[in-house]
């Protein structure tokens, strides 16, 4: 019999990958855990039945949570990652000599054990010796650092719905706000502008970091496995501007080989469909 892994990206709209073998299952106290493996995307993990990482494209999402941020500010040091349990974004982080220190701040221990023994390839630098994996809520993490401390956030977090909830929340984000530097930049997982459901949970979170950063902009890419494809991403700041002051030559003297992101595709990724600006107010 086939088996087949199924998302419902809309009420009328599924998404469907034969599955070869279902390696895992377990319900963590946080959220339900399925890891599976599949011909076409290689290994993929799900969280309550929603695609989070799959071997074949998770390259296209680390890759752009992490190096657009780093483009536009050479000098980042400390670094706090919410969530990202699989371990692929603090992968990206760590190909960076710049980078002193990371927090890694996930809810979920059993998403990080369970990422070492499945996923090697996202896992493997959290062993780095700059990188603290913290098993603790983002929420409460981000209340009790110190002031002025980080040079960069990125909530790489679930949807906003279970445990990521307050990650989309107003004082979470004054709160990431109060942690940074005056250069300090907030990076979000910000959802897909496409299907309704979506596309309303990405303009409420835009909504809210447009509240409290007086530079907040939207950015895409093209993640196949994520709804509809279509994803976006949030770049926040005090101060610096993702268009103005990202610096290329700076950025290419780190030798960095990256299969998706380049300095071309920085500027692109900022040019938003006109429903998409029209959906954030833009024009
Ligand atoms: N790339 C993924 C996506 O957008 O589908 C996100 C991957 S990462 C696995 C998301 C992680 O955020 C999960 O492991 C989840 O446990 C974690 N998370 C959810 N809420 C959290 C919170 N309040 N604090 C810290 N981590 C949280």
């Amino acid at each position: 019999m086939e088996l087949w892994y199924t998302e419902e990206w809309s009420e009328f709209t599924r998404f469907s990958i034969k599955i070869d073998e279902q390696l895992h299952s377990e319900q963590s106290e946080f959220q339900r855990i399925d890891i599976l493996r599949s011909e076409e995307y290689g290994k993929f993990f799900t969280l309550d039945g929603l695609m989070m990482v799959t071997e074949k494209d998770e390259f296209i999402y680390h890759d752009m949570i992490v190096h657009p941020a780093m483009a536009v500010n050479p000098e980042i040091k400390n670094v706090l990652v919410i969530g990202a349990g699989d371990g692929g974004t603090v992968r990206e982080l760590t190909r960076y000599k710049s980078i002193e220190k990371i927090d890694m701040v996930e809810i979920d221990g059993r998403v990080v054990d369970l990422c070492k023994e499945h996923f090697p390839g996202t896992s493997s630098k959290l062993e780095d010796p700059r990188v603290n994996v913290v098993i603790q809520d983002g929420l409460k993490w981000v209340l009790e650092a110190d002031r002025n401390y980080y040079d960069l956030i990125i909530v790489d977090s679930t949807d906003p719905i279970g445990p990521g909830e307050g990650l989309f929340s107003t004082e979470f984000y004054q709160n990431c706000y109060n942690i940074l530097t005056d250069n300090g930049i907030l990076i979000n997982q910000n959802e897909s502008p496409y299907f309704d459901r979506y596309a309303k949970e990405m303009r409420r979170a835009q909504d809210k970091i447009r509240n409290v950063f007086p530079i907040a902009l939207a950015y895409q890419a093209h993640i196949p496995t994520y709804p509809s494809g279509h994803w976006l991403f949030g770049f926040a700041s005090k101060k610096l501007h993702p268009l103005v002051d990202a610096n290329h030559e700076l950025w290419l003297e780190n030798g960095l080989k990256t299969k998706y992101y380049n300095p071309q595709l920085h500027f692109g990724a900022f040019a938003l469909p006109n429903y998409v600006k029209e959906l954030l107010g833009d024009v």
